[in-house]
């Protein structure tokens, strides 16, 4: 079985050797970053690999998902075998440990069969994994990245009914209750939202500062007072879930504010 946890982390290793025998070869300057169009050897392998992996094991479903308005859940287990859930995490929390461009070589390949799984697999890895990486707690990584890596699929929850690119106007809000915080609102469009495990809510913590009350929140499927509507009918990558996300009384610890209070 193909994984990336296996190769792909040669990818980053061998980074600088390429750069400098593929420079050398073009008359570039050693010094000079690479062209982003000049893959190495290993990343050219990666593509193919994926688009094989692609090709064989969900282009023969694409149309099944897409009726159905649901991933596969066996390509969702094949996702994670291969360490494509956690694509840029470090291996101490069972990601693969490869950089962005592989995350994009991946993302454009299943893209080329699978335009649903590919969002699933970008959002999942571009706005879940990568916030937990850059702002968690090694608390807070090691409870959830290893799962996101392993187990289950993350959702970002930004988008409301009444702010789309304007999103610091959410209404969104989260009241401090002695060491808790209670979310309540809706969110509209949320990716993932019907198979996630977990959820980055973005809620203000104090709408009297505006636009700086806005904090990022953890919190799991389960949690009381969370409740995800039916996938929305969409013309297309109809089988990437897209739903909205109700939060009635939600209440999460204190601990599980992601990066500060006023910066989500
Ligand atoms: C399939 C799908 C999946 C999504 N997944 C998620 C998700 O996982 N999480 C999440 O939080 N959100 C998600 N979204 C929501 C997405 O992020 C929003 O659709 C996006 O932010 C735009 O907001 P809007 O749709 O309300 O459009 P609007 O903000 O209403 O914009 C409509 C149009 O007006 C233009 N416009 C807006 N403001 C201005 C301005 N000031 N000046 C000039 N032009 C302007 C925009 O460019 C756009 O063309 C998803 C949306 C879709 C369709």
């Amino acid at each position: 079985m193909f994984s990336l946890r296996r190769v792909g982390c040669k990818i980053l290793e061998q980074w600088r050797a390429p750069v400098v025998v593929a420079a050398k070869s073009k008359n570039f300057s050693t010094e000079a970053p690479r062209p982003l169009t000049m893959l190495t050897e290993d990343e050219l392998a990666m593509r193919e690999t994926i688009r094989k992996l692609a090709m064989e094991q969900i282009a023969p479903l694409v149309k099944k998902m897409e009726d159905e308005h649901k991933i596969d859940e066996g390509i969702r287990q094949m996702l994670f075998d291969n360490g494509l859930m956690g694509i840029e995490t470090p291996a101490e929390y069972s990601g693969s440990g490869c950089g962005f461009l592989t995350m994009m070589l991946v993302v454009e390949e299943l893209s080329r069969v699978d335009p649903a799984v590919a969002a699933y697999v970008d959002i999942h890895n571009t706005l879940v994994n990568s916030l937990f990486m850059k702002l968690g707690t090694e608390e807070q990584k090691t409870k959830y990245l290893t799962k996101l890596c392993t187990e289950y699929a993350g959702s970002f929850c930004l988008t409301e009914p009444t702010s789309g690119s304007d999103a610091f106007a959410l209404k969104t809000v989260a009241k401090k209750d002695g060491k808790d915080y209670v979310i309540n609102g809706s969110k509209m469009w949320i990716s993932n939202s019907d198979v996630a495990g977990v959820f980055l809510i973005m809620a203000n913590a104090d709408p009297s500062k505006g636009y700086k009350g806005i904090t990022c929140f953890i919190a799991e499927r389960d949690t009381p007072g969370l409740t995800v509507a039916k996938p929305e009918n969409k013309l297309g990558i109809r089988a990437s879930g897209t739903c909205m996300v109700h939060f009635d009384n939600v209440r999460v610890p204190e601990e599980n504010i992601l990066g500060e209070y006023g910066k989500g």
